[in-house]
């Protein structure tokens, strides 16, 4: 990796960050007089700016240091801050792999930084020959590899990531949203070879917790400095910093929903294959599959009728649908307006 100092924009070298009344003074008191806070109710306090209790145990979960961990407001707020990190807006660039997440193309917009897209193969891989003349560029800053990709499902290759972190002398992150579903560890286990790494997880798959808004992004303790640096001082409510350690807390029925949601994935697919307007099932690592069915667009108004809600993708690949794993009963009640729907 480049000297972290040529990557950081240098107004954020030279940012003082704002040190907020719980930065000042860290103890133990009694009496705090000191931000403004009304002295009655429940929820009348700050809460904890670097959420350290959460922190913690998932840095004892994933067998880390707690430096080595960042918690934003949902992992859309750690991509955000990663350009306003690395990107300088009007002159540096970032690159994805598409068809890949939204918010990477929002965040670059927002940051006023160019995305370059690099489409990814029949296989929805990476295509190293297309990637790597982009890579010497200097004004190349980050490199976004969602993996396993939203919508397409899988899991994108080992070896075709680590030629990246080797090649790339920027900042290479890879969004793990939803690697829980996957069999496969996390890349956050080899975050002491590659520096330039950054490993972005979120609580709102398979720890059933989006509405708490929690996203945590692993990388070397540096780059994690400058991250608390940027962050709004008290960017995780304490109600939300509460909910993520009791999840991590009760790890049997987080492992009992992943088990659930993988059965009910197998049972939907094979349900699914046997419906004629389904022309495909793309192979899927994640909560959801990607399906191209005939007239996907129709379908997907059709279903919207009958009050089933799954997400068109045709705009990105040609009549997909991207159906999430529900219940049983929300699966089947699914597949049985298909099955309507193509007799
Ligand atoms: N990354 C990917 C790949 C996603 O699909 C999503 C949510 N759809 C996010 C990040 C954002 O997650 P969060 O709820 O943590 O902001």
């Amino acid at each position: 990796m480049r000297n972290l100092k040529e990557l950081v924009r240098p107004n954020i070298l030279k940012l003082s960050p704002y040190s907020s009344a719980r930065d000042d003074f860290k103890g133990d008191a009694s009496i705090w007089l000191d931000a403004n806070e009304n002295p009655f109710g429940e929820l009348n306090r700050y809460p904890d700016p670097y959420q350290r209790e959460l922190k913690k145990i998932l840095a004892k979960y994933n067998d880390l240091k707690t430096t080595q961990l960042f918690v934003g407001n949902g992992s859309d707020e750690v991509i955000d801050l990663l350009f306003r990190l690395f990107v300088k807006p009007g002159a540096d660039k970032a690159l994805t792999f598409s068809p890949t997440y939204g918010m990477y193309r929002v965040s670059a917009d927002i940051n006023d930084a160019q995305l370059i897209e690099v489409p990814l193969n029949n296989e929805f891989q990476i295509d190293l020959n297309e990637t790597i003349p982009y890579l010497d560029d200097p004004n190349l800053k980050l490199i976004f590899i969602c993996s396993p990709n939203n919508p397409t499902g899988n899991l994108l290759r080992n070896e075709d990531i680590e030629e990246l972190l080797g090649r790339f002398d920027g900042i290479v992150v890879i969004d793990e949203a939803y690697i829980d579903f996957a069999d496969a560890p996390s890349w956050n286990k080899r975050l002491e070879e590659f520096d330039n790494l950054i490993v972005t997880q979120t609580f709102s798959k398979a720890r059933g917790l989006a509405a708490a808004r929690l996203g945590i992004a692993f990388a070397n303790p540096s780059i994690i400095e400058f991250l608390n640096k940027l962050k709004p001082p008290y960017n995780v409510s304490t109600l939300n910093q509460a909910a993520g350690y009791r999840s991590m807390k009760n790890q049997r029925e987080f492992e009992l929903q992943i088990e659930r949601i993988k059965l009910e994935r197998s049972k939907l697919i094979d349900e699914l294959k046997s419906i004629s307007i389904v022309k495909r099932i793309f192979p899927t690592d994640a909560n959801f599959t990607l399906v191209e069915i005939e007239n996907a667009t129709d379908i997907y108004l059709q279903l919207t009728q009958k009050g089933i809600v799954v997400r068109d993708r045709s705009k990105l690949i040609p009549n997909t649908l991207r159906i999430s794993i529900g219940t049983t009963t929300e699966n089947n009640l699914l597949l049985n307006e298909l099955k309507q729907l193509a007799s």
